[in-house]
């Protein structure tokens, strides 16, 4: 980094060169990130403005609409899709977008004019609060800037949720799991189930629509199981809300003996930074030991991470660990991870970020 590739704007547009002036690609740079290029286009010289962007999202959408029958997906996965920093979640005519570097910031014109040309929408609603954002040297705010309405109905797996878009955690709903909720919505029948970590239940309203007995949902957040109980009426459903820390009431359980047919973990990530990998890697551990303990006999048991600083085989790792210590035995049944709105970047190892293991246990 010399005094010249300092001066340059953050966010700008640019073409990277090897020393031997090959020629790598059109990107955009932040001096101020430790991610100083991320490439947009294979060519230099690539104009990068609303027909680029429209180009894209066309390629993104046709992905879309070959896997889902409704509009209600991960519409850009950011590197997945080819548009570092940017993603954007659909809700029928209502788009979340979160612009997450300094380079997808200066395109937003760009971004959001090539959005109403290919889809119209009603609502638009820029999330520009995720704390990453502070590494790229922006601020954090929330914008309504087209339509209005925050509260949305989400069809997913035949379930209808409601998701508060602006007031909610990221984009409001986490449509990654949908695979894995109708994964474990076929155990539930006439079964117990504790959704740990529930937010707003996406795990366990499926559940409780699949014929759950008892479906207790279980998270530190009072709005998103207020949302939770909101939605489980929608669906015609009863779901037990528990506000309190998982851990905490782990502990309690394995104290009263109290079991569930299905447990589930879906924790936030543990492993923030590269330096958080030990200590993240043992909460881990000890979440999988403390699930281990309240799963019922014969019962199903999930353990999922959204941190993309653990890898996959650490993660397992550990998991296998606490199911030991919990002294269960246990069945691989899947290994998981988010759903095909998600793509993965070949090269990029850690856009995989979301882990879900589930196991049978004796
Ligand atoms: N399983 C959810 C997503 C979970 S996101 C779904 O399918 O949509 C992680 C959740 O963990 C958030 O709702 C957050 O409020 C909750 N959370 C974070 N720390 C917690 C803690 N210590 N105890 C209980 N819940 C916690």
């Amino acid at each position: 980094m010399d005094a010249a590739a300092k001066a340059i704007a953050p966010g700008a547009i640019v073409n990277v060169r090897g020393e031997d002036g090959r020629g790598f690609g059109t990107g955009y740079f932040n001096p101020k990130s430790l991610i100083a290029v991320r490439l947009l286009a294979e060519d230099c010289d690539a104009a990068i403005g609303q027909d680029f962007f429209a180009e894209r999202l066309a390629r993104a959408l046709k992905l879309r609409d070959s896997l889902y029958g409704k509009p209600f997906y991960r519409l850009v996965h950011a590197e997945g899709d080819h548009l570092p920093g940017l993603v954007v979640d659909r809700f029928g005519d209502t788009l979340t977008v979160q612009i997450g570097t300094a380079g997808m910031e200066k395109q937003r014109g760009a971004i959001l004019a090539a959005l109403d040309q290919l889809l119209s929408p009603a609502t638009v609603i820029l999330r520009g609060d995720a704390p990453s954002r502070a590494l790229e040297g922006l601020d954090s705010h929330v914008e309504t800037v087209k339509g209005k309405g925050h509260r949305i109905a989400v069809e997913e797996n035949g379930a209808r949720y409601i998701a508060d878009l602006t007031e909610g955690q990221k984009t409001g709903w986490y449509y990654d799991q949908r695979d894995n909720r109708a994964f474990i919505a076929q155990f539930a029948k006439g079964k117990s189930v504790l959704d740990a970590y529930s937010y707003t239940g996406g795990f366990g309203i499926l559940a409780a629509t699949a014929g759950a007995r008892e479906t207790v949902c279980l998270d530190s957040s009072a709005p998103a199981l207020a949302l939770a109980e909101e939605s489980a009426r929608a669906n015609g459903v009863k779901i037990k809300p528990v506000k309190a820390d998982v851990f905490e009431e782990l502990e309690r359980l394995v104290g009263a003996s109290e079991k569930f047919d299905i447990v589930l973990a879906d924790p936030p990530p543990f492993v923030k930074s590269k330096r958080d990998l030990e200590p993240g890697a043992k909460a881990y551990r000890k979440l999988a030991r403390l699930a281990a303990q309240v799963t019922a006999p014969d019962g199903i048991l999930m353990l999922a991470s959204c941190s993309h600083n653990i890898p996959p085989d650490r993660f397992a790792a550990e998991c296998a660990q606490g199911l030991l210590r919990a002294g269960r035995k246990a069945r691989l049944i899947r290994q998981a991870g988010a759903g095909p709105d998600h793509p993965v970047h070949p090269l990029l190892p850690e856009s995989a970020y979301l882990k879900v293991l589930v196991y049978a246990l004796d």
